[in-house]
């Protein structure tokens, strides 16, 4: 027996059907805002992460040569690659420009439950927005999609990193070290850092204005607590939450300092979604403003996106309980002997070109044992062809539910069966 890699699954039928349900909640909620979708390569240059990278996601990157000795590396997000591509490709292209990616991602983490090596993720881009306008739409569209998608239980988590940066006056990738050792509320480390930097006396402020969450009172709290640093900033997510309502989104918001995400290129607002059905990995997306395209060599451009993890979307409606019906055949065409098969096959294209879902028997199995499979297959119907039948153009249509059989006429099939006219999403095979 081969397994499979640590970390990576076989997503099966029933897993698959609550994924699609999902993946397409996010594309439909994505382009009612008007996004684009745009899909960069699966591996790229390593040298795209090391420009964009901060401490940390590093070492998780599953990055190898290829024969040519070329450093590559599966990509473990979006926002880099679509960020080269605006810049080779867009950038006089009109603004804001909207792209939504979506697809597989690798990480080399300790897998858990909800926490894979290989995980899919459904990732939003505006570029060249004004700051309140991009980040709250941004913000809606990470709230609404999730909804859409079914986890409804959430928690929406707004805070800025900006406010910290502002306060933190030592050079960048200090900040970065200390920015880092904060958002994993690794408190030795910070020290450590903070004290390399001489820049002890901040440690106790830093670790109370990340301990506040709650409501704009906290706002004013964090501003008191850094001798009102960053009052633009909070001036900001004050706006940026009053705007929420307009998109309908009026509960589940709250302020948190303590938002600071793990890549060292946000510069602004940022936000994370929580839901609590979770447990211990219930971070199911996040994102915020952020300052990419300067690295890749464009002009700098406001740009605001949020990832979302698609697989804990998944988790998160099953715990609501959201049905999604598992995928079914609606019918099983049994052929009896083997002049008729022809037939059989006929009517089966004609089903499926209505739109149905219709399978048919390969194997040449007897009558019994196709019903045995076609109840296995969990089809709704049955259709046997035999010539009896077929002589006065019926077949005979048995509802695998009850057990009940009747004649039907082949020309009405489609009919009894629901559907008589080809469907819009019908498969059009000419
Ligand atoms: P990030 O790009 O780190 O901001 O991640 C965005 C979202 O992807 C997170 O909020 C998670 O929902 C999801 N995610 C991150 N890492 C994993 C993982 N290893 N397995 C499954 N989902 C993940």
């Amino acid at each position: 027996m081969i397994e499979r890699p640590r970390g990576t699954r076989d997503l099966d039928p029933a897993y698959l059907a609550r994924h699609s349900f999902v993946e397409s909640a996010f594309r439909r909620a994505a382009e009612s805002f008007g996004y684009r979708q745009m899909l960069p390569p699966t591996f790229e240059p390593l040298e795209l992460f090391h420009a964009k990278a901060g401490p940390g996601i590093e070492q998780e990157m599953y990055a190898f040569k290829d024969k040519a000795g070329r450093d590559l590396v599966l990509r473990p997000e979006f926002t880099a690659g679509v960020l080269r591509y605006y810049v080779n490709e867009l950038r006089n292209a009109p603004k804001p420009i909207k792209l939504y990616s979506l697809g597989p991602v690798f990480r080399y983490e300790e897998p858990q439950h909800g926490r894979y090596r290989e995980f899919w993720q459904f990732n939003c881009e505006i570029l060249g927005g004004t700051p309140l306008d991009a980040d709250a739409e941004t913000t809606a569209l990470a709230v609404l999609s999730v909804r859409a998608a079914g986890a409804r239980r959430v928690e929406t988590r707004i805070g800025h990193i900006g406010m910290l940066r502002a306060y933190l006056t030592v050079p960048k990738e200090v900040q970065g070290r200390i920015l880092h050792a904060l958002d994993k509320r690794d408190f030795p480390k910070l020290h450590q850092e903070l004290d390399k930097a001489g820049q002890l006396d901040a440690e106790a402020t830093l670790r109370d204005v990340i301990a506040l969450r709650g409501g704009p009172e906290i706002l004013k709290q964090a501003s008191d607590l850094l001798g009102g640093v960053g009052g633009e900033a909070f001036e900001h997510l004050m706006r940026l939450s009053d705007r929420l309502p307009a998109y309908g989104i009026r509960e589940g918001v709250i302020f948190d300092m303590g938002i600071i995400r793990g890549l060292a290129y946000y510069t602004g607002m940022v936000f994370q979604i929580h839901a609590p059905t979770l447990g211990a990995e219930d971070q199911i997306g996040g994102g915020g403003s952020y300052a990419l395209a300067e690295l890749f060599g464009g002009e700098p451009i406001f740009s605001t996106g949020f990832a979302i993890g698609m697989d804990r979307v998944v988790l998160a409606s099953g715990a609501e309980g959201v049905a999604v019906p598992p995928p079914k055949l609606d019918a099983y065409v049994v052929p009896i002997g083997d002049a008729i098969r022809g037939k059989a096959f006929e009517i089966t294209a004609n089903l499926r070109g209505t739109g149905l879902k219709v399978d048919i028997d390969l194997v040449g199995r007897g009558p019994s044992k196709n019903l045995d499979y076609a109840n296995a297959m969990g089809a709704r119907w049955a259709v046997l062809v035999g010539d009896k039948e077929l002589a006065k153009g019926n077949v005979a249509l048995r509802n695998m539910e009850t057990g009940e059989q009747r004649e039907v006429a082949v020309a009405e099939l489609a009919s009894v069966l629901g559907m008589d006219k080809p469907l819009m999403g019908g498969v059009e095979f000419h």
